[in-house]
């Protein structure tokens, strides 16, 4: 995939994919906190295969409920818990939430992970993204609730605990949030807690639905959906 390519939202105006490749971090947001302001900056990490509206919805809800002044999508290009199952082209998810955000000034998506060969680790991302700006920075990683799950288990778990508070978002499913959210306090974890109105939406069923031949239409943003169709993403055909 040409990644210097416009991607061209079916209305609009046409995203730069190439600004998003060039940045360090983020193109929208490089330069934050380089005025010496305090700035509070969000990471949304995740595989997004697709991204879809309950991603959205998650990172607006945590801006909103933190008082965030920008949020970034970092796509995970080699996640370590999706190793079981094969996942589209990382330029294709990238150029997806380039879509999903091109109409959100607060939002942004960041290609950081995508020339990282091996498996990537969430720890190492941040790190970077540590680096890239000034300590009045402070930085926050929002996840969904299932994600407490697995929280203790991330790799260099210990440095994401030094480095990061994190934003956990309700979302709906078979786990107890309220004893989740208590273990990874007591093992050291900073965790803030925000409520949100529950969006039963996951890539894994958008996957399922595609491959169907189901509609899914307004699960995902409308351009993300025409991306998905011309590329026939995750139908039998792609
Ligand atoms: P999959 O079904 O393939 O696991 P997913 O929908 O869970 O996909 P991920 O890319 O795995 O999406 O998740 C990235 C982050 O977004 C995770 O922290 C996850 O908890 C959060 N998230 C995903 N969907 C929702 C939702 N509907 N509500 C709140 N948070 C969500
Ligand atoms: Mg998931």
């Amino acid at each position: 995939m040409d990644t210097r390519a416009l991607v061209r939202p079916a209305c609009g105006s046409a995203v730069s994919l190439e600004a998003v490749y060039a940045a360090a971090v983020s193109h929208r947001f490089d330069a934050l906190g380089a005025d010496g302001v305090p700035r509070r900056l969000g990471i949304m990490g995740g595989t997004f295969d697709p991204i879809h509206i309950g991603h959205l919805a998650c990172a607006e809800m945590a801006r909103d409920a933190c008082s965030l002044d920008a949020v970034v999508f970092t796509v995970a290009a080699n996640p370590s818990l999706k190793q079981h199952r094969s996942i589209v082209d990382v330029h294709e998810r990238i150029a997806m939430c380039s879509l999903a955000v091109a109409d959100n000034r607060r939002f942004d998506v960041s290609a950081i992970e995508a020339a990282r060969p091996g498996i990537t680790y969430t720890s190492d991302t941040m790190r970077l993204v540590r680096h890239q700006f000034p300590d009045t920075v402070e930085l926050f990683f929002i996840m969904g609730a299932d994600s407490l799950r697995t929280l203790p288990h991330w790799h260099e778990a210990n440095a994401l605990k030094d480095m990061l508070r994190f934003i956990c978002v309700s979302r709906p499913g078979r786990f107890d949030e309220g004893t989740l959210l208590h273990r990874c306090r007591e093992q050291g974890f900073k965790i803030d807690q925000v409520s949100a109105p529950l969006l039963d939406v996951s890539s894994s069923e958008i996957r399922k639905r595609a491959r169907a031949g189901r509609a899914i239409r307004y699960l995902v943003p409308h351009a993300v959906c025409s991306y998905i169709e011309e590329k026939h993403l995750y139908s039998a055909k792609g």
